[in-house]
């Protein structure tokens, strides 16, 4: 008998994917290039291993897969997976499809989809979030690339899915890299989150002197709220953990430089790329690479002195509501970023659909979640901020995120990611901007033209001749 479905790639997410999928009754073939790690899974799959067919030969693995063949290949992202497909194609048939669902690069899944195309294979590039634990129970599953073959793989893909009242979240979002792509976004949008609630706890540390297991409190308490999330969930573990051997909390001996892996910075790219302003994921990985400078930063603290640690009068609740309000802001861009990608690539990418596969299993997951796949259901994707609920809600938190950031200016907190998000929301809602003052100072220099407010078509204007003089040699 055959297997329903292949992998390849039995590391931490591998495995743990190729569990899940024994677990929901599909027989699974599976391969690794280190053949251990083979036995390793099928000793650490227990009962499961009953529906799971170990293949240490690359050619009977595929073999022993139902065609047309499904083979999820889930390793190490980049030359691994160029290298991997090389080594499948001469043992598949048409209508077979490789199904990668690592964390790649959308461009290298667009390349791979339209270079396999050519040769009758599918191609399927699936973003995957949850983390390991997802991977085992539940991830959210982002699936782009050829569709007819997800249809061959959709029942397992489905059911391995996490589920949201239900509803699994798993979905096709569109041809080529588009769910890799999506994932990016995703990553994206959580680094803004995490900035925003850090820079909040910047707060609560520094301004309100509480100690971590207070902050934890706080932060269960939000979670009763429409803050409610994995990922503010998590921050109250986090700041209640206590270090065994000194008692410390330990979140007070974690080394405050943030790691980063490329999605928050293929996030910040593609935006600049397609000229979708995405401040707060932009500032969320500035954030993160000026917390890698530890040193610099001391030293400049030695030069500048330390904080002043001005007073600040700020409530938990405008806290609560600031975080909110730049979530907002954080969120609309992410979207606005997808809208533009898919008018672009021609994807025809569903937000609502985004939004409601993001409610379960990635690391995003929240309530803000289900309002908004409620608020995009059936309408034209536009931006966050003029969506009738969003309004609402911006309207009555937009008050606290300036009251922070205001304290932030004066308390000498940084804030790359609340102030962004105040500034993105202040800029968007100004009917009058000052880009008119840009446009005469392109036309002085570089006679780039301007529209008028009050005649059609190009204008110039009829500048004063500039001498440029030899800068002075300075007096000594
Ligand atoms: P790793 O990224 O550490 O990759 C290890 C696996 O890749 C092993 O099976 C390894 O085989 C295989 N491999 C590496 N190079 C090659 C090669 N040249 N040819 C064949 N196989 C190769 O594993 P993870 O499970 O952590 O992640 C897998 C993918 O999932 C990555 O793209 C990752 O970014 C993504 N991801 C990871 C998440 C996580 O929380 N860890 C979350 C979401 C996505 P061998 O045993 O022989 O070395």
């Amino acid at each position: 008998s055959h297997a329903d479905i292949g992998l390849i790639g039995l590391a931490v997410m591998g495995s743990n994917l190729a569990l899940n999928i024994a677990e929901k009754g599909h027989t699974i073939a599976v391969h690794n290039r280190t053949a251990s790690r083979i036995d390793d899974f099928v000793a650490m799959a227990g009962p499961l291993a009953e529906r799971v067919v170990p293949k240490a030969d690359l050619a009977e693995f595929i073999a022993s897969i139902r065609r047309p063949r499904s083979i999820i290949i889930m390793v190490k992202a980049g030359k691994p997976v160029d290298e991997m497909i090389e080594q499948l194609l001469p043992y598949l048939e048409e209508g077979d499809a490789i199904i990668e669902c690592g964390n790649s690069l959308y461009t290298d899944t667009d390349r791979r989809f339209a270079y396999l195309q050519g040769k009758g294979i599918g191609y399927l590039g699936v973003g995957v979030s949850g983390g390991e634990e997802g991977a085992r129970h539940g991830p959210s599953i982002m699936v782009g690339g050829a569709k007819a073959q997800w249809h061959n793989a959709e029942p397992v893909l489905k059911a391995i899915a996490a589920k949201f009242k239900g509803e699994p979240c798993c979905a096709y979002l569109g041809e080529g890299g588009a769910g890799h792509f999506v994932k990016t976004i995703h990553n994206g949008i959580e680094y803004g989150d995490m900035q925003m609630i850090a820079e909040v706890y910047g707060f609560m540390r520094d301004g309100l002197g509480m100690k971590p297991a207070e902050c934890a409190e706080v932060f269960r308490k939000w979670n009763e709220g429409p803050l409610n999330s994995y990922l503010i969930e998590i921050t109250g573990h986090v700041l209640d953990a206590v270090d065994p051997e000194s008692g410390t909390a330990l979140v007070e001996l974690i080394l405050d430089k943030a790691g980063q892996k490329g999605t928050g910075r293929w996030s910040a790219i593609v935006a600049q790329e397609l000229a979708v302003p995405a401040t707060t994921i932009e500032g969320a990985v500035a954030a993160r690479s000026i917390s890698a400078m530890k040193d610099e930063r001391l030293e400049a603290e030695k030069l500048y002195g330390a904080r002043r640690g001005a007073e600040i009068s700020l409530s938990l609740d405008t806290l609560e509501k600031a975080l909110l309000a730049g979530k907002i802001a954080a969120y609309a861009q992410g979207f606005a970023v997808m809208a533009k990608a898919s008018e672009e690539k021609g994807w025809n990418l569903p937000l609502g659909t985004v939004a409601k596969i993001w409610r379960a299993g990635c690391i995003i997951r929240s309530r803000f979640l289900d309002q908004m796949s409620a608020a995009y259901e059936g309408g034209p994707a536009r931006n966050l901020l003029l969506v009738p609920d969003f309004v609402e809600l911006m309207k009555a938190n937009h008050g606290a995120l300036r009251e922070v950031v205001a304290a932030g200016a004066h308390g000498e907190f940084p804030l790359p990611c609340l102030g962004a998000a105040l500034s993105y929301f202040d800029a968007y809602r100004q009917g009058l901007g000052t880009a008119n003052l840009i446009q005469g100072q392109r036309d002085f220099f570089g006679a780039h033209g301007f529209e008028r407010s009050d005649k059609d078509g190009v204008h110039h204007g009829d500048w004063p001749a500039t001498i440029q003089v030899e800068a002075a040699e300075p007096q000594v």
